[in-house]
């Protein structure tokens, strides 16, 4: 009895269609997954990349997104066909490699990048929020709606890093009373900040990241100061990837490194 009820439960691998029980991946895919390198650790690419647009702590992307991947198969996959249950997977796997470099040491609240109430209600759930609910159950922090999409943006897919940005002015709007009781709460814990994980499912230019924090801290302009943030997702695209980028990319104009320096120090041993 216990036995065919086994079967019956078993889920398939997304890539190989492999029984895998109760997982999203076999073990061969994930092996096979483009891993971001340093991720999770301070200072990587990402966390440059963000660094000066908000108050940014730490950042995370696992895999590295190029189209025609087994990282795109699985994104297409948890934003269009409904595999919703394997989105909280990922997100489960995303914490459980993110927790050995300490990355929740400090969180208070997972924030999903919203959708806008039209394209949620059409998809039937959010890609962000099954991704955050399983990093919750790895990293024990609650996931809150503290920011939600006022602007129904046209998708962001063939937009030039310019078109991104003005595509996301105004797109978010912050719940005020819901920071400050989130605030509040972590004020209660001891907490010098509120720290908040932002969690996607893709950064490809960071416009989305930097539009939903900013609309974090437009709501609440006199306590702004006393919030943080950090970023979590799934996958980072490949522009942002070592190799490719560079100082002038990064706006670092008064920076005189030549790209192969640029690259050994962001290799460079950890203090
Ligand atoms: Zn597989």
């Amino acid at each position: 009895m216990y036995a065919a009820l086994a079967i019956l439960m078993d889920r398939r691998c997304m890539l190989c269609g492999d029984y895998v029980g109760q997982d999203c991946l076999c073990l061969h895919c994930r092996l096979l997954l483009p891993y971001v390198p340093r991720r999770g650790q301070t200072d990587n690419y990402i966390e440059l990349r963000l660094a000066g647009s908000i108050p940014l702590q730490r950042a995370y992307s696992m895999v590295k997104y190029s189209s025609g991947t087994h990282c795109a198969t699985i994104l297409m996959a948890i934003k269009y066909y409904s595999a919703s249950w394997s989105a909280c997977k990922l997100g489960e796997m995303m914490a459980a490699d993110a927790t050995g470099s300490g990355f929740f040491a400090t969180a208070d609240v997972l924030q999903p990048v919203p959708l806008h109430i039209i394209r949620h209600l059409r998809r039937g759930y959010n890609q962000s929020e099954r991704l955050a609910k399983g990093i919750g159950r790895i990293s024990g922090l609650p996931v809150k709606s503290l920011v939600y999409r006022w602007k129904n943006t046209a998708t962001q897919t063939e937009k030039t890093a310019e078109e991104r940005k003005e595509n996301m002015e105004g797109a978010f709007r912050g719940n005020r009373k819901r920071i400050l009781k989130a605030l509040q709460e972590a004020r209660a814990r001891g907490r010098q900040w509120l720290h908040i994980i932002i969690v996607d499912d893709v950064i490809t230019t960071g416009s989305t990241i930097v539009g939903c924090a900013k609309a974090i801290l437009d709501a609440v302009p006199d306590e702004a100061g006393d919030i943080r943030f950090s970023v979590m997702s799934l996958a980072v695209a490949g522009d942002l990837m070592m190799g490719r980028l560079t100082p002038e990319k990064l706006h670092l104009e008064d920076c005189s490194a030549s790209s192969e320096e640029f690259l050994d120090w962001q290799h460079r041993p950890l203090a």
